[in-house]
């Protein structure tokens, strides 16, 4: 049944900037378990093995529903792989398995017409379904365009038909990276064009009657996702529609990058009350995937609906006039915090051993006892917060350090050394500092009597806490009211994972329940969810349970996902599939064993021809499988070499980084 909703969100794209509610999206039907509407946040994920290997599809597919896949997703390059979904679905069912079957569909309409026979829900890419070009049409008439609209028409429709006959539902799914040429022509490579190319798919399903469907807006870089998918509900909402959204941040990579460039997309669009699907895509096995997306979705299980936040604020405040803000800025205010530079990283050391200078490798400053001097990385952090204690060595030179107030008051030289105060402590103070002061703060100071009395000037940098469960929409709150107010003071972002949770041992990256795991999942989306959005001059987290270095490398982790510091080599790898021509996890540790030394280079990593091109989206350069044992070497979209031997392959592809001048010897330890 067709469901108009109203044309209008409170929050723009969600329902509230402010309080924890989901966007209520329409229920779709997909074999037994239904997605969207008041159903859970359900969680899925795609096997990596060759689709005509029917057993080893099986048991892959029954590790990834005991792992906790509601559906799963299964590749059909050709009508043969297509034909073969009946035989796994058979055997499945055989073994008292009834997971929802998705079938995965590039390029090959006459596949997805038989699979939407067979499976219970059929992924199409919008940017290639009818598309069968190489995307280099650069211009295109009104008449051409809409010649353009007709041709997809009666390619499409036909699947369209057979979904509606056999009750198959239909993701529309976009990908940032493989957008036709007429939405090219239009939008470019934009959030804009990947909202109009899943549009025009949805205007056809709608013409035919057919609402069985879930959208998704896909990229590697998660502030383009985010992007993407807000501007994909407003446009929704303003057409009437409320389909369910299906979340994902494509070729993340592994390990801790993996994760964090995951939850910064996927968590802040959560924050936002939007998904009702999650996939998380790991360059791992696919079992590893669904309890990190498990441990994204779970913390708004309890989260209430009607939060603090709200409550407390005053009529007419709303946060961020702009729905959609603009990348990220920093304020051009004090110099010590780094002005227009980058967000500067934060880190608590005062409960280290103060008498020890080699505590400092955890911060990124390795002491060299024999010539008496530190040395720097690019995962160096900008502060040292010691609290009340005073080391018992000399700190690096370019190495700020952080005292409570009433203790920098006590330390006779100063030079690097700057106080943390309360507010109250920062009105009643005789002395300042002359360059940078820290005043911690929370949302809810703003509108005290205390905040009003605050001699506000450049030196002052707010540090920002919040003890709200929705902590993310507070700290959002505060930037929006801060700007209201007309305030330019950086703000560090600091948040605070105290509780048990974050205790215990941590040895295990893969297990989402290890503490280690869970911190950087949460702190990704929570300061994340504002760095995406432009906010934020610095960051801080304070995990005592954690050791130091694994909250460093977090940090830089987040900053570097958001695009906001760069501070290593990033790494587009996919998450492979049964189309997948090499092992992708050895070839990305290959790889990366030579180059992680490349900061700010972007290399795509991608297991097939048919996509990969199109997925590594901006990568600098691209390693992509061509066929068995064959490689094609891309800069950027231009192919450099063709079906060069995967033994070759590595070294032709540093000689290529080389030749453009941007290789770098890596230090020799
Ligand atoms: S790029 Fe990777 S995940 Fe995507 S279709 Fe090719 S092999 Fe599969």
């Amino acid at each position: 049944m067709d469901m108009k909703i109203g044309n209008t969100l409170p929050g723009g794209y969600c329902n509230s900037l402010t309080e924890y509610s989901r966007w209520r999206t329409r229920e779709v039907t997909i074999g037994d378990v239904p997605m969207g509407g008041d159903n859970p946040i359900r969680i899925q994920s795609m096997t990596t093995v060759d689709t005509m290997d029917t057993i080893g599809s099986v048991e892959q597919t029954i590790r990834m529903v005991d792992a906790g896949c509601e559906y799963v997703r299964i590749t059909a390059p050709s009508i043969k792989e297509a034909h073969n979904l009946a035989e796994i679905k058979k055997e499945l069912r055989r073994r008292g398995y009834h997971v929802p079957l998705v079938a995965d569909i590039h390029f090959t309409p006459n596949a997805a017409e038989v699979a939407a026979r067979i499976v219970e829900k059929v992924r199409i890419n919008p940017g290639n379904y009818a598309d069968k070009k190489k995307f280099d049409q650069l211009s295109y008439t009104q008449t051409a365009y809409q010649a353009e609209l007709e041709r997809i028409y009666a390619k499409f429709a036909p699947l369209v038909k057979i979904c509606k006959e056999y009750g198959t539902a239909m993701r529309i799914g976009t990908n940032h990276g493989s957008l036709s040429d007429r939405i090219m022509s239009h939008y470019g490579d934009t959030p804009e064009g990947m909202v109009e190319s899943a549009m025009e798919f949805i205007r056809i399903c709608e013409d035919l009657h057919y609402y069985n469907l879930v959208i998704s807006m896909k990229s590697s870089n998660p502030q383009v996702m985010v992007r993407a998918y807000r501007l994909l509900v407003e446009k929704m909402v303003a057409e009437g529609m409320n389909y369910p959204l299906h979340l994902g941040v494509t070729e993340a990579g592994d390990g801790e990058d993996g994760r964090i460039k995951s939850a910064v997309g996927i968590g802040t669009l959560l924050e936002d009350g939007l998904g009702d699907t999650v996939r998380v895509s790991l360059t791992e096995e696919p079992e590893f995937e669904a309890p990190v997306a498990i441990a994204l979705v779970n913390r708004y299980e309890a989260r209430q609906t009607t939060s603090s936040v709200q409550k407390s604020l005053d009529i007419g405040q709303r946060p961020h006039p702009s729905p959609l803000p603009a990348p990220y800025v920093a304020a051009e205010v004090n110099a010590f915090i780094g002005g227009s530079i980058v967000p500067r990283v934060v880190v608590d050391i005062s409960r280290k051993n103060l008498k020890d200078p080699t505590i400092l490798s955890d911060v990124g400053y390795k002491y060299d006892i024999l010539l008496d001097k530190y040395h720097m990385g690019e995962q160096s952090v900008d502060f040292v917060y010691l609290a009340d204690n005073l080391p018992s060595f000399s700190m690096p030179g370019n190495l700020k350090q952080l005292y409570d107030y009433q203790t920098w008051l006590t330390i006779k030289n100063k030079a690097n050394i700057h106080p943390v105060y309360t507010l109250g402590e920062f009105i009643e103070a005789d002395l300042r500092d002359a360059n940078l002061n820290l005043v911690r703060i929370s949302r809810r100071d703003l509108s005290t009597p205390l905040f009003e009395a605050l001699p506000l000037d450049k030196t002052v940098v707010f540090v920002l806490e919040t003890d709200e469960p929705h902590g993310m929409a507070d700290q959002r709150l505060f930037f929006s009211m801060l700007s209201e107010l007309g305030l330019e003071n950086p703000i560090i972002i600091r948040r605070q994972y105290p509780a048990p949770e974050f205790s215990g041992p941590q040895n295990n990256l893969m297990d989402p329940e290890e503490p280690l795991s869970k911190l950087q999942l949460y702190a990704a989306t929570d300061i994340g969810g504002l760095l995406v959005d432009g906010m934020g001059n610095g960051v801080w987290i304070d995990a005592p349970t954690i050791p130091t270095d694994k909250l460093v490398s977090a940090s830089f982790a987040i900053l570097q996902a958001t695009r906001s510091r760069i501070s290593k080599t990033e790494y587009i790898s996919c998450p492979s599939c049964g189309r997948t021509l090499f092992d992708l996890q050895e070839t990305t540790q290959m790889i990366r064993s030579r180059t992680n030394h490349l900061k700010g280079l972007k290399i795509g990593i991608m297991g097939c021809i048919v996509n990969g091109p199109g997925e590594m989206a901006d990568a600098d350069y691209g390693y992509v499988g061509a066929g068995p044992g064959k490689v094609t070497l891309y800069r950027g979209k231009e192919v450099v070499k063709r079906n060069v031997s995967s033994a070759d392959a590595l070294d032709e592809l540093i000689e290529i980084i080389r030749e453009d001048g941007r290789w770098i010897d890596p230090e020799i330890k």
